[in-house]
C-alpha cells in the first residue's frame, strides 16, 4: 500500500468520531498517521496505549472524504493492526468471523438461559451492552444454511444474494424483505451457502485469514452467471467490493439494491417525521443514500431530513469501548428524539438503535418498503 504524506492541516480532526469522544491528538486521523508510520519505522514500539489509539479507530471513512490528499487512514490502521501483537480479543473476532454460526448459535443458547448471561455480565467477560444488542432485534436460533434458488420463467435479471452475518443471525426477516422486493421486480435470485465477509478478521489484524475468505467468496460468487451481488449490508458491500479488491486484485461487482426497485405503489402519503440515519459505510464509502431517498420519497415519504454520523457500534469499537460508544449513541439518541420513525440501511445501526430507543419505530428501508409494497397488495386482492 502506497502512503502518501500528511500535511497535518487537520482538516480530518472534528469529523473523527473516535477523536471527538476522546479528544486527544493521538486519538484523531492524523495522530493516528504519525503513529502508524512510527510504528513501522519501528521508531516506537508497542504497549497498550498505542494499542488504545490503534483499536479505537472505528474504521468508518469519515477522514478518507474530508482529506484532500484523500489518505486512507483506514487501510492504514488494517495495516498496522495486522503488524501489531494479537490478543484474547482478537482471536475471539476471529473465530466469530470464521464460525458464525457457532458463535450466533451459543448467544442463542445464552439469550434462553438467564443464570449463564447474568454470570457473564458479572465476570464483565463481555460488555454487557453488547450481549443485550444481540438479543433486541430477533434473537432466532440459526437457521440450517443450504443454497436455495428462486426461479422466475422470463426474469429480468439474475442476482446472487450475500446476507453478511448480521442480517443471517440477527435479522433473518431483512432476507425475506429483500426476497419478496427482488421477486416482485422478477429478478431470478440465488442465495448461496454463506460466509462471512472477513471485516471482523481484518479488523483484527488477520490479515492472511482475511484473504482466504476473500478468495473464497470471490470463487463462490464468481461461478454463477449472474449480474452482480445484492447486499442488504453497507458494511459488507464495500468490503467485498472494494477491500476485497484492495487485497486481492479482484472484486466482486456489486449492485445497489436501490438500481433495481422500479415498481413502486403510488399516492400513498406518510406525514410521519422521518429520520434517515445514514450509515458510516453508506456515507463514506459506497455512496447510495440519494438513491434510498429517492424511493422513500417516491413511495411517499415526505417528510424526511437525513442525518449522518456513527452510531458507536463499529463491532470491536463496542467491545473494547463500551463506554465511549454507548457516549456516541447518546448523541444520536439525542438528537433522533424528536424523530416518529428511524429509516436507515444498515443492520448494525438498527440493533444500536432498537438497543437505545426500545419505543421507536426503526426500520431498515427494506423492510419499510416491502411492508407498504405487501400491505397494498393485499388491499388490492393481489399477492406481490
Ligand atoms: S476511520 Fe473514522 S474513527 Fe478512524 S481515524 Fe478515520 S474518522 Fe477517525
Ligand atoms: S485531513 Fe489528511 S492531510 Fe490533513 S491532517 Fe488529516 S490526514 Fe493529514
Amino acid at each position: 500500500m502506497e502512503i502518501l504524506e500528511c500535511n497535518r492541516c487537520g482538516k480530518c480532526k472534528e469529523f473523527c468520531p473516535s477523536y471527538l469522544i476522546f479528544l486527544r491528538e493521538s486519538f484523531c486521523p492524523r495522530g493516528r498517521f504519525q503513529l502508524s508510520l512510527l510504528l513501522q519505522e519501528q521508531k516506537i514500539k508497542e504497549n497498550d496505549k498505542l494499542r488504545k489509539r490503534i483499536f479505537s479507530c472505528l474504521l468508518c471513512g469519515a477522514c478518507i472524504n474530508i482529506c484532500p490528499l484523500q489518505i486512507n487512514i483506514p487501510m492504514l490502521i488494517y495495516e498496522t493492526r495486522a503488524k501489531m501483537q494479537k490478543k484474547m480479543f482478537n482471536y475471539f473476532f476471529k473465530y466469530f468471523s470464521l464460525y458464525p454460526k457457532f458463535f450466533f448459535s451459543a448467544l442463542h443458547f445464552l439469550g434462553n438461559s438467564k443464570i449463564l448471561c447474568t454470570i457473564l455480565k458479572k465476570q464483565k467477560k463481555i460488555p454487557s451492552s453488547l450481549l443485550e444488542k444481540f438479543f433486541v432485534i430477533e434473537s432466532k436460533k440459526a437457521e440450517k444454511q443450504s443454497f436455495k434458488i428462486y426461479n422466475k420463467i422470463k426474469p429480468k435479471g439474475r442476482v446472487a444474494l450475500f446476507l453478511g452475518c448480521s442480517t443471517n443471525y440477527i435479522m433473518p426477516s431483512l432476507t425475506e424483505s429483500l426476497v419478496s422486493l427482488l421477486s416482485n421486480e422478477n429478478y431470478e435470485i440465488i442465495i448461496p451457502k454463506q460466509n462471512c465477509c472477513g471485516a471482523p478478521l481484518l479488523s483484527n489484524g488477520f490479515k492472511e485469514e482475511t484473504l482466504k475468505i476473500a478468495k473464497k467468496n470471490i470463487e463462490t460468487y464468481k461461478s454463477f452467471n449472474i449480474d452482480g451481488v445484492i447486499t442488504p449490508c453497507p458494511t459488507c458491500a464495500h468490503f467485498i467490493e472494494n477491500i476485497y479488491e484492495e487485497i486481492t486484485g479482484e472484486s466482486i461487482n456489486v449492485i445497489q439494491i436501490s438500481d433495481l426497485i422500479e415498481n413502486l405503489p403510488v399516492n400513498y402519503t406518510s406525514e410521519s417525521k422521518i429520520f434517515f440515519h445514514e450509515s458510516c459505510h453508506s456515507s463514506n464509502y459506497i455512496k447510495e443514500t440519494d438513491k434510498i431517498l429517492n424511493l422513500l420519497t417516491k413511495l411517499g415519504f415526505h417528510n424526511i431530513q437525513r442525518k449522518s454520523g456513527c452510531c458507536g457500534f463499529a463491532g470491536i469499537f463496542s467491545f473494547l469501548f463500551e463506554k465511549e460508544s454507548m457516549d456516541i449513541l447518546q448523541k444520536k439518541v439525542l438528537e433522533y428524539e424528536k424523530a416518529d420513525m428511524i429509516i436507515t440501511s444498515c443492520p448494525n445501526c438498527i440493533m444500536q438503535f432498537k438497543f437505545a430507543m426500545k419505543d421507536k419505530k426503526i426500520f431498515h428501508y427494506l423492510e419499510i418498503i416491502n411492508k407498504i409494497l405487501t400491505e397494498r397488495g393485499e388491499k388490492n386482492g393481489r399477492k406481490i
